[in-house]
């Protein structure tokens, strides 16, 4: 019975957002009428607005949201649906069907969101989480444009549209986070023994640059405490790079990788070590026999703390070495997802070296 009345529920919500995206209606995930006339109102409309409240990196994270000129960082498509809370069609995003073990950060800041463990299939063609990564990490506000009240849902860091929550989710929380695939970036988790004593809710995001990024990716997926990975380009100053237009030195970025890590389990400065251990830091844009800007050694801050951090490491850094320190110390800024190919690139290949 509790199967039927869940397949009713699925097609009805399946019918519900084709009908309104033929439409043309700005609504990913439209609320279930029926229940609304159950349930009344979704709870948190118009009474927690900004659930979660500030977070320590508060006033780096508001300052972020005023100065970047986001049209200029974003693709167009992103910028739509990220910064204009446009919806992408149903059934059309790249996490719709999709359920790797991973974590799901905000395309804009890379602030960690959400965890595949509370992936759903509603049925919706949207990607349907049962929970937040933690409460503090999306905001929701009221919605009530298309002559509907809903919640629409934030990254709480940069104020990211995401989607919408509805309260007609799966247990145990009975909510259902409908949300853009083009508002999301994944980072594919390590395995079980590296992250093991991970918690999800502590999870935390780091970038480093250190040379080819296939080798500091393959370092960081073994380190203990290390939940997920991604490789990518970050610190310059051309929107959605390719591999090929990286390599050819115009674009200001770096190979990096972005880190996220349980600081219950690995301290950032623990990270620190490993960065340090596995290049050469007094290398200017050189390592190993790659050459160019693109293998710059630079750490990319996403709190205060950890450019304090990163500081201290590198001060105390250079008494070890008698060349300098070219290491340079940078606020995160945008981090644009490389080509699936370079993703894990030596556990699908088991190559040691860069070999490009
Ligand atoms: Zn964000």
């Amino acid at each position: 019975m509790a199967l039927g009345l869940d397949r009713i529920r699925g097609v009805t919500i399946w019918l519900r957002g084709i009908v309104a995206f033929l439409l043309g209606a700005s609504w990913p995930c439209a609320p279930l009428l029926w229940g609304d006339h159950k349930e009344g109102l979704p709870k948190a409309v118009g009474s927690k607005a900004g659930e979660g409240g500030e977070t320590k990196g508060a006033a780096m994270e508001s300052s972020r949201e005023n100065s970047q000129d986001w049209k200029k960082v974003l693709s167009s498509e992103v910028y739509r649906v990220t910064r204009e809370k446009g919806t992408e069609p149903p059934f059309s995003g790249k996490y719709c069907h999709h359920y790797a073990p991973g974590y799901y950060v905000c395309v804009c800041c890379g602030a960690p969101l959400l965890f595949s463990e509370t992936k759903f299939d509603s049925g919706t063609g949207w990607p349907s989480f049962y929970a937040a990564l933690r409460p503090e990490a999306i905001r929701t506000q009221p919605d009530y444009s298309h002559g509907m009240v809903r919640e629409e849902i934030l990254c709480a860091r940069c104020h990211a549209h995401l989607g919408h929550r509805f309260p007609d989710g799966p247990p145990p929380t009975g909510l259902r986070y409908c949300v853009n695939s083009l508002a999301l970036r994944f980072c594919h988790a390590t395995s079980p023994s590296v992250s093991k004593g991970v918690r999800p809710d502590r999870v935390e995001r780091a970038v480093f640059a250190a040379g080819c990024f296939w080798g500091v990716e393959a370092a960081f997926r073994k380190t203990p405490g290390v939940a997920a990975t991604c490789v990518g380009y970050t610190g310059g100053n051309v929107p959605n790079p390719t591999y090929r237009l990286v390599c050819t030195g115009t674009t200001g970025h770096a190979e990096a990788v972005e880190v996220l890590y349980d600081p219950g389990v690995v301290s950032y400065g623990m990270l620190l070590k490993v960065f340090e251990k596995i290049h050469d830091p007094t290398s200017y844009h050189r390592q190993g026999p790659d050459w160019g800007s693109q293998y710059r050694s630079a750490i990319f801050y996403d709190t205060p703390e950890q450019r304090e951090e990163a500081e201290r490491w590198k001060k105390e850094a250079q008494k070890r070495y008698s060349a300098s320190i070219v290491t340079e110390i940078l606020p995160a800024g945008p981090f644009y997802e490389a080509e699936e190919y370079h993703q894990r690139y030596h556990e699908k290949h088991g190559l040691m070296g860069c070999g490009q």
